[in-house]
């Protein structure tokens, strides 16, 4: 059984990054020449990465499935990125961020790696401006920020509704600079089907070029995921449709162990779903919940127009269960609120599950162009999505499935349990516990890679200077290369008569339904006989048309379908076994009088990480144990 060592540094909380990174060793100029680093994914987590090892001189190989690295699913960020500058002088600190983080995630996050993520906010803000990111600035030429839930400060920088655009822009532009260097070689239209071992240590990967169909081998000293979340499971998601566990599930599959994988976000303010054709759902940014006021009738199943609900006939429930926060709270909390009031009967549209989000109030207050300064873009899509103005009448939202807070376990250094394989960004676990609060992910992607990775792989590769090229002719390469090629005849063997997306719509289905917004232990446990049986039916009667020597898109979908079927049975059995509720794991049988999440710190303060063990077998759970030594552990309240 493997054993969990996080690598938290001793020494006071403010101290342990600083003190640490003083301690870890370096590789020389000359010696990073000669050694070369993986880092597949090219979204803000991977595209630092890269660009930031590419300029420390190492010779990196950066991988993504898409054409560009510029269409990363960062791109579709919207509302901001979090730093702990308190520019609006509202009494905001480093300290404070990490606080809120911690509370966000309902205590169950790594108290040293969230303070770490906090303390170099401050960095990644700089880094971009220089990079030229034009974030929105005040009347005084100052960047301007706004407030995200969860918070009572204004620390989210922001640039209009494209954020992560923007900055992904800027990353890209950093790496683009490298690969004109030289230090860092683009691979393009790559999916990474499995990684490579040799002698206990990540040493390379197996892509599938995805224009020539043909499978190659990539060989490096260390290997670095960057590869992004899995909210793709529920099949409607607010995320790009190539979002995949895949990547990270291989990994796993190879001794990474899991963590957390039940802890999966569900954002409050998506466009509801409109038919049964939809293949994304598309979300309309946490900002607006700036402005926004969140309603629904006081009349039980209200047809009528929502611009012909008298004001005294609205319910703001948020304002009304939650003061201090009001349209703020966090999303876990928001979402389960919106979906207590459609249950119950008050849900708007003809489905009954949305509610409306309202501009009218803020409109009046501040003008038409003020609102169109700060949200326009989101609004225009709005518009084009559902042919409604939201400048003349509310939004239409419900929640729907967005960001994974579980994934590759990794100890302070971000390394996995695998020697050499680091994981940052949306791919690991990381920082957020149970509820990723809004504009935290930017951030800590993007500190991951400018900021921790770059020190924290020095020390390891300072013991692989005298290891040399690393041949991709060995056995290990050989294996793992037969391996997928195996895997792949397999799919394109079973001539069935359904396509992929459609067995990927069931199975989001059987996850939406069973390990969503509300869970409990009879539901879990049908979730997971439902995958089974789902699971059968997919190796029986998938159908791929053509070959896999050439452009196949059905294809890349069966291979991450496959492991969705493996990732939704992990996320129900890492739900059946926390039997409490935290952050956006709602268990029914812990709720409090008033339908709160009730958590259960004495048996359940701890990271759950699984450790594969075949096909259907039972996994393994490892548990680290989650001390608070700087926060006072206690209910989370936003009232
Ligand atoms: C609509 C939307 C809006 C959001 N808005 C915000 C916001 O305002 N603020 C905020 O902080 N967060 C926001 N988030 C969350 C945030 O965008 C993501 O968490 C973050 O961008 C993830 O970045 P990443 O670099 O980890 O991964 P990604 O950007 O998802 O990139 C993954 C990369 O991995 C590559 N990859 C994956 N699998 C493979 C494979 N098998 N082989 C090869 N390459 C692979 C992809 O090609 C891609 O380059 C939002 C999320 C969504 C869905």
């Amino acid at each position: 059984m493997q054993q969990l060592n996080s690598k938290i540094p001793e020494g006071p909380l403010a101290d342990k990054w600083s003190r640490y990174k003083a301690s870890l060793r370096l590789v020389s100029p000359a010696n990073k020449k000669k050694l070369e680093i993986i880092v597949v994914g090219t979204g803000l987590a991977g595209a630092s990465a890269a660009s930031a090892l590419g300029e420390l001189g190492y010779k990196v190989k950066a991988f993504c499935f898409q054409d560009s690295p510029r269409r990363a699913h960062s791109v579709a960020a919207q509302g901001g990125i979090n730093a702990a500058k308190n520019y609006k002088n509202d009494n905001d600190s480093i300290y404070r961020l990490f606080f809120d983080t911690i509370k966000g995630g309902d205590y169950r996050a790594r108290e040293a790696n969230v303070y770490r993520a906090a303390e170099v906010s401050n960095l990644v803000i700089d880094h971009y401006t220089a990079l030229g990111v034009p974030f929105a600035r005040d009347y005084g030429g100052a960047l301007d920020t706004r407030s995200f839930g969860g918070v009572q400060v204004s620390r989210t920088f922001y640039a209009k509704g494209q954020t992560g655009q923007q900055c992904l822009l800027g990353a890209y532009s950093s790496l683009t600079r490298q690969i004109a260097k030289g230090t860092v070689k683009m691979f393009s239209r790559r999916d990474m089907l499995d990684l490579v071992i040799v002698e206990g240590k990540a040493r390379g990967i197996i892509t599938r070029n995805l224009v020539s169909g043909e499978l190659e081998r990539h060989s490096a000293h260390a290997v670095v995921l960057a590869t992004g979340g899995y909210g793709t499971v529920f099949y409607l998601s607010t995320l790009g449709l190539g979002s995949n566990a895949s990547a990270a599930w291989n990994a796993h599959k190879k001794g990474a162990l899991f963590a957390n994988p039940s802890f999966i976000q569900i954002h409050p303010t998506s466009i509801p779903v409109l038919n049964d054709y939809q293949c994304k759902l598309t979300l309309m940014s946490e900002s607006l919940r700036n402005d926004g006021r969140v309603w629904v009738s006081k009349e039980k199943g209200d047809k009528r127009h929502p611009t012909e609900i008298p004001e005294e006939e609205r319910d703001y429930y948020l304002e009304r269960k939650y003061p201090a926060f009001g349209n703020l709270v966090p999303r876990d909390v928001a979402s389960r609120a919106a979906k207590e009031r459609c249950d119950a009967g008050y849900g708007a549209g003809d489905s009954g599950l949305s509610v409306y989000l309202d501009f009218k109030d803020a409109i009046d207050a501040h003008g038409k162009k003020a609102i169109q300064d700060k949200y326009g873009n989101l609004f225009e899509m709005y518009e084009k999505i559902t042919g409604i103005n939201p400048y003349n009448q509310p939004m239409r939202i419900y929640p729907a499935g967005h960001y994974t807070m579980g994934g590759l376990w990794v100890d302070y250094n971000l390394m996995t349990t695998i020697p050499g394989l680091f994981a940052i960004g949306e791919s690991n676990f990381s920082d957020h516990g149970a509820n990723r609060l809004g504009a935290n992910s930017l951030m800590q992607c993007s500190g991951d890679g400018y900021f921790i990775l770059p020190n924290t792989i020095g020390d390891y590769l300072a013991d692989e200077i005298r290891t040399g090229k690393i041949p991709t002719d060995q056995q290990p390469f050989k294996e793992a290369e037969k391996g997928v090629e195996e895997k792949i005849q397999k799919f394109m063997a079973i001539g069935g008569r359904k396509s992929a997306s459609s067995f990927h719509k069931r199975l989001g289905k059987i996850m939406w339904d069973h390990c969503g917004m509300r869970r409990d232990a009879e539901g879990l446990q049908k979730g997971k006989e439902l995958l089974n049986e789902l699971e059968e039916e997919f190796w029986k009667d998938l159908r791929i048309p053509g070959n896999d020597r050439e452009i196949n898109q059905e294809l890349e979908k069966a291979l991450k379908v496959a492991d969705f079927f493996e990732v939704g049975r992990l996320m129900c059995e890492d739900a059946i076994q926390r039997e409490e509720s935290c952050g956006a794991h709602f268990r029914e049988e812990h709720q409090t009088e008033t339908g709160e999440a009730k958590r259960d710190d004495k048996n359940f303060a701890y990271v759950a990480a699984w450790e594969y063990k075949g096909h259907r077998e039972k996994p393994d759970m490892h548990k680290e144990p989650l001390r608070f030594e700087h926060v006072e552990i206690k209910e989370r309240s936003y009232k």
